[in-house]
């Protein structure tokens, strides 16, 4: 992107957390003015260690259900709790983020000219009953679940957006993230990498909900970063929502086997039950981010899987040498 002599300034909503905060790092390279908001409900300060060095990087404590003060010419909505165990945790407040976030942020895109980059997320295909997930599917969702909260507050979101689109023409992108990975998630976040993780490090046993047969497909997240930059950045978009994930598929039970070959630990395997609505299945089509944006994800899972690790061993070992994450 041409910088002239000012930067261009973008806002990213949610930029202390897992992804927000490697999407600042990315758009600092690049040469942009960054200003990360965020109301620490899940992110960390400590993700923003590097930015946070840099004197175009600025940080706002705030809310993206209230009304956004700053200026800013692309605007990246990441703000939503997004482990199943933290934003079931407060159904309410996740909900709202995402509800009251993207109605924030299309009265912005009335008032002035910006570009709305927003994360939305392979849940909105809910258990799907077809396999890959196109960008076509409507999703099979349970609207009054423990996942609705999440499913449907990000399928509402996608609503105001494209309404936001249609009736006052605002330069909207939406990506559907599938699952992501790598250095700087929580470690108590829950999900199944990072529970995984730390199991296998600490030597405990491995958790499995239900059989293991179930599956998804992760992304590592520079591959991820580099496809939300890219569909930032490319000029006409006919068709503005697109799938962001790896279409390499496998079950929790291959899971639980690479993590442990990785991170050099044989554990126990202990069985507990599948969460409610738990999908069976999840699988990206990302054709169409492959011919808008020249896109595929490049990192295999067991290099992905090998970075992560240490970022974990030296946050979770006390001996282990504090770096830069
Ligand atoms: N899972 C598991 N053990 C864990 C955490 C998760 O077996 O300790 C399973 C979970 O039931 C699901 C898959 O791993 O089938 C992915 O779960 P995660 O919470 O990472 O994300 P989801 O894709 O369900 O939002």
């Amino acid at each position: 992107m041409g910088l002239g002599s000012t930067r261009r300034t973008v806002l990213i909503t949610g930029a202390a957390g897992f992804l927000g905060s490697h999407l600042a790092d990315r758009l600092l390279a690049e040469g942009f003015e960054v200003v990360g908001l965020d109301n620490l409900m899940t992110g960390d300060l400590g993700n923003l260690r590097s930015a946070s060095r840099e004197p175009h990087f600025h940080l706002e404590i705030g809310d993206v259900r209230e009304t956004l003060h700053v200026y800013a010419e692309i605007i990246f909505n990441l703000a939503c709790p997004a482990s199943p165990v933290h934003y079931q945790s407060d159904p309410y407040a996740t909900l709202t983020s995402s509800v009251f976030g993207a109605i924030r942020l299309a009265e912005y895109a009335r008032l002035r000219r910006v570009r709305i980059v927003h994360a939305s997320t392979s849940e909105v295909y809910g258990d799907p009953l077809e396999h890959p997930q196109k960008e076509t599917y409507w999703g099979h969702v349970n609207p009054i679940g423990e996942r609705a909260c999440y499913d449907e507050g990000k399928r509402a979101a996608e609503t105001v957006l494209m309404d936001a689109r249609r009736v006052h023409g605002a330069d909207v992108r939406i990506m559907r993230i599938f699952n992501t990975y790598g250095p700087r998630m929580a470690l108590n976040d829950g999900r199944v990498v990072s529970n995984f993780l730390r199991q296998a490090i600490e030597g405990e046993p491995i958790t499995m909900y239900g059989d293991g047969s179930q599956s998804r497909s992760f992304c590592y997240q520079s591959d991820l970063i580099d496809g939300i930059f890219r569909l930032a950045i490319v000029n006409a978009i006919e068709q503005p929502i697109v799938n962001l994930g790896n279409p390499r598929e496998m079950t929790m039970n291959e899971l639980a086997f690479a993590v442990m070959n990785v991170a050099g630990k044989e554990v126990a395997i202990v069985r507990k039950p599948l969460p409610a609505d738990d999908p069976r299945r999840r699988c990206p089509d990302i054709t169409l981010a492959n011919k808008l944006l020249g896109w595929e994800p490049k990192v295999a899972l067991e290099q992905g899987i090998a970075a992560t690790c240490a970022d974990f061993r030296e946050r979770l070992l006390p001996e282990a040498k504090p770096e830069q994450r």
